[in-house]
């Protein structure tokens, strides 16, 4: 038998964690945890019962604790490259987010899901060099971002860069709201109004923030 890759050596290549990240752990020991201690001590014996889903982009700019500041255990966050949502579809190979969501809305029965996008994503600029280009060798961003090729197509590509850039980052999120309504367990809990799902827009130079408004029709402020 060939083995492609030895297996028992891969260990060898797992190395502890560097000084500065021991320390943060360290640190955050003995100053925050003592603060929670009771709180973890019974998210720990009772299960999570979070209220809320926010699905986030991967950016390290972006911080949904922070933003919503959430206590330990009330919000369940999913984030993958530009907050995408896949369609719920036989041929999908994007487990994960649609793995998260199952969870977080059958199982841990979240009242919100929350889509948070924000300005100057990569992964939007990306869909831009992806999508005009004729890459046989897809990358795997390049495959994950398909889900929003339609939208990227139906974008008014007289605009400019920078301007199709913030409708796209928008448009992404109400994308994924749409696809979230395509799992049943989803919509249905929706019809129900045991569920809400919102789209929020954050702006990382200023913290201006905008969520969608269902009676206008748009993004709008939040004020
Ligand atoms: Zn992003």
């Amino acid at each position: 038998m060939i083995l492609i890759f030895n297996m028992n050596n891969y260990l060898d290549k797992v190395t502890p964690l560097s000084n500065d990240l021991k320390q943060k752990i360290f640190d955050w020991k003995q100053n925050d945890f003592p603060k929670y201690e009771n709180l973890y001590k019974n998210l720990d014996e009772k299960g999570q019962q979070p209220s809320t889903m926010i699905i986030s982009c991967c950016d390290s700019r972006v911080n949904p604790n922070s933003l919503f500041q959430s206590e330990i255990g009330a919000h369940f966050i999913h984030r993958n490259i530009a907050n995408l949502v896949p369609e719920n579809s036989a041929s999908s190979h994007f487990y994960g987010t649609s793995a998260a969501i199952e969870y977080a809305v059958n199982y841990l029965k979240v009242s919100h899901v929350v889509i948070l996008g924000h300005s100057k994503c990569g992964g939007i600029k990306a869909c831009f060099d992806f999508f005009e280009s004729d890459n046989k060798n897809k990358s795997f961003i390049e495959l994950w971002l398909e889900i929003l090729k339609p939208t990227f197509k139906s974008l008014n590509k007289k605009l400019g860069r920078s301007e199709m850039e913030k409708i796209l980052e928008k448009e992404a999120i109400l994308n994924s709201l749409k696809n979230l309504l395509t799992y049943s367990f989803v919509k249905q809990r929706v019809e129900q109004n045991t569920l809400s799902i919102h789209g929020v827009w954050q702006n990382l130079k200023d913290a201006s923030i905008e969520y969608y408004d269902n009676i206008q029709g748009k993004f709008v402020p939040l004020e």
